[in-house]
């Protein structure tokens, strides 16, 4: 595993696991993002093209202590799932419907089974080493933006359904890797810690 130099404070590094994404889905979602900010009446925050990604696990903040087990542990588990390719497809809303909007996503499909393998080695050895597990489903997405207030929820729904089934291109899954991140006024940084391999 490669590690780099990573933020850390006295409550330890806010500790994330992800898929990173190509350029060309990356530049593809931002053109979306372009579209759908026109339709936004409100404070809306939408995701920088260098931190979108796909979220397998979030720890939270990990003493600095526990660190260099948790990244091992998730290390020898991540190598155990062969690597796999992902479709970027369809923007959605949580909630689905409705007045209230939080969040615009973009889902990610994986027909046979590998994504979700990866999840649940990640959730075992993590949870060996102490760290809880997700109480809801898992549901593989690359956020895109995150809904602080809208005068009205409707035009942006609207420009959401016109992007139901874009397609957004494919990626392959050869490496994840663990983020700190640190929470600015600004918005998030997040900052390389180690690359973990797949398997072939
Ligand atoms: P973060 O809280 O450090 O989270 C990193 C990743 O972990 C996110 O992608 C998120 O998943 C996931 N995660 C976070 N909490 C989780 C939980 N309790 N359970 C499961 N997964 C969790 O960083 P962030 O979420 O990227 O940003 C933090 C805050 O900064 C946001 O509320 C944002 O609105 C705010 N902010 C942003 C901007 C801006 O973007 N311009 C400006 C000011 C403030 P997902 O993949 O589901 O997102």
């Amino acid at each position: 595993m490669a590690t780099g130099a990573w933020y850390t404070d006295r409550m330890g590094t806010r500790t994330f696991f992800a898929l990173d994404l190509p350029e060309d889905v990356r530049d593809a979602i931002v053109e979306a993002q372009g579209r759908l900010r026109s339709a936004a009446d409100g404070k809306v925050n939408w995701v920088e093209r260098e931190n979108l990604h796909v979220t397998m696990k979030f720890l939270g903040d990990v003493h600095d202590a526990d660190l260099a087990d948790a990244l091992r542990a998730a290390a020898s588990a991540v190598a155990s799932v062969p690597r796999f390719e992902l479709d970027v497809r369809g923007v959605s809303t949580v909630p689905p419907g409705g007045r209230d909007l939080r969040m615009l996503w973009v889902n990610v499909h994986e027909p046979t089974g590998r994504l979700v393998e990866l999840f649940g080695a990640l959730e075992d050895a993590l949870a060996s080493q102490g760290f809880g597990r997700e109480d809801r489903e898992f549901h593989a997405h690359v956020t895109l933006a995150r809904v602080k207030h809208l005068r009205d929820a409707r035009p942006l729904r609207e420009a959401v359904k016109d992007l139901a089934d874009a397609d957004f291109g494919s990626a392959t899954a050869a490496e994840l890797t663990a983020y700190a991140s640190r929470l600015t006024p600004q918005g998030p940084v997040y900052t390389p810690m180690g690359r973990l391999p797949l398997g072939t």
